[in-house]
């Protein structure tokens, strides 16, 4: 067994502020990364801004990270860290922003590695510049794992990149989720449930690293009644969200995702469904699946929830994202696809077949004739 998770994370109420002597030696020239919006709306930029100006950091902004972005977006954002001789990047917002901040510190130190190439598995490991996230969203997690993923429209991929990018500090504050919509506060925590879940529902799982998704899952059923109910979310239940996923990213950071990852990627590049939702579509037919391997552990998780059954956790799932339709041709394609995804597979805690594949799918996913 073995437990490893070098980021530096600081969980409170106006944690960019309380902790800016961290932030103010990881590096002497930023580049910070975040999408069009969300970091102003929810004073998450002017947050760090005021902290690097305090402390004489010279900084530029690259504010055009899109969902799930893309090795184009990375390949720009990188040109302009270049060009301002930036020696750490700050991510703020989903995760989205986070990884697209992580692939730029990897392509940073590594001039001969172009973007397209992040996919691509080097013969030994590369490093990275430093890396500070402030999440905005409560799903991803991506400030407490080692993971990026990237998007290549080139050759219509979307996956991990080959690389180890912890975060070298994370400052995690809900109050950044005052101002997102309920559906996205919903759909996130669909996506750290699903971490957790994916995490005790894996070959990898161990004694150590249970404790972060059985304790995180225990938070998220506290959460459950005001995630279900139609009332906007209480603001005292920011903290109790972003904490439970950044939890989960400690989850992943030990086991990795597994199979309804693994599956909602081509949903999300082929059909546009957002990731919070892509995963979870699958994950009540994943976890019956995985009842004929470690019933005891489904067991646990359900109890955790307060749930009875896989029908009540699949009846959830229906409340909070509700279903998807797509193509009855597009479903096989991806069935296919994945039936030979032994990365994914090989994680499962039992000898997963075929037929399980297109149960999930089949269970998952409402289909339309062609
Ligand atoms: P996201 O794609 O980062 O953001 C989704 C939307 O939410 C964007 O329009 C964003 O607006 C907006 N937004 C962000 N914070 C907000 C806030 N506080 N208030 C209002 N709007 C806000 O969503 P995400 O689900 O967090 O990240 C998804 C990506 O992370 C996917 O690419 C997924 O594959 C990846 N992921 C990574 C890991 C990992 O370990 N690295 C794990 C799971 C998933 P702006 O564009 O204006 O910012
Ligand atoms: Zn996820």
């Amino acid at each position: 067994m073995r437990f490893f998770v070098p980021t530096d994370i600081y969980v409170e109420k106006d944690c960019v502020k309380k902790h800016a002597n961290q932030l103010l030696v990881v590096g002497t020239r930023a580049l910070i990364m975040t999408g069009r919006h969300s970091a102003v709306a929810n004073g998450s930029l002017n947050d760090v801004e005021s902290v690097l100006n305090s402390g004489n950091i010279p900084f530029q902004v690259f504010d055009e990270v899109e969902e799930n972005p893309s090795t184009d977006t990375v390949r720009k954002a990188v040109q302009m860290a270049r060009n301002f001789k930036a020696d750490f990047v700050i991510g703020i917002g989903g995760g989205s922003a986070i990884d697209a901040a992580k692939a730029v510190s990897l392509l940073l130190l590594n001039p001969a590695v172009d973007a397209d190439d992040l996919h691509k598995a080097s013969s030994s490991p590369l490093d990275h510049a430093p890396v500070v996230a402030v999440p905005t969203t409560c799903g991803t997690g991506s400030e407490a794992t080692p993971v990026s993923i990237i998007t290549n429209h080139g050759i219509q991929l979307k996956k991990s990149i080959p690389h180890v990018i912890f975060p070298a500090l994370a400052l995690v504050d809900g109050k950044y989720l005052a101002s997102a919509k309920k559906q996205l506060i919903a759909n996130t925590a669909v996506d750290a449930l699903s971490h957790m879940v994916e995490s005790i529902l894996n070959i990898k799982s161990n004694a150590f690293n249970r404790m972060f998704p059985e304790y995180g899952l225990k938070l998220w059923g506290e959460c459950k009644s005001a995630l279900l109910s139609d009332a906007a979310i209480d603001s005292g239940l920011y903290e109790k969200l972003m904490l439970t996923s950044t939890i989960a990213g400690m989850s992943i950071a030990h086991t990795s995702t597994s199979v309804p990852h693994g599956m909602s990627y081509d949903l999300t590049l082929h059909a546009g469904v957002p990731h919070g939702p892509a995963v979870g579509y699958f994950l009540a037919a994943y976890t019956e699946i995985c009842a004929k391997f470690v019933p005891e552990d489904v067991q646990k998780i359900l109890s955790l929830l307060g749930l009875k059954n896989i029908e009540e956790f699949a009846a959830m799932l229906r409340k909070l994202i509700g279903t998807c339709t797509i193509p009855s041709a597009l479903r096989d394609q991806f069935a296919a696809a994945m039936k030979k995804n032994r990365s994914k597979l090989d994680l499962v805690p039992g000898a997963i077949t075929a037929a399980d594949i297109d149960f999930i799918y089949e269970k998952s996913l409402v289909v339309e004739s062609n």
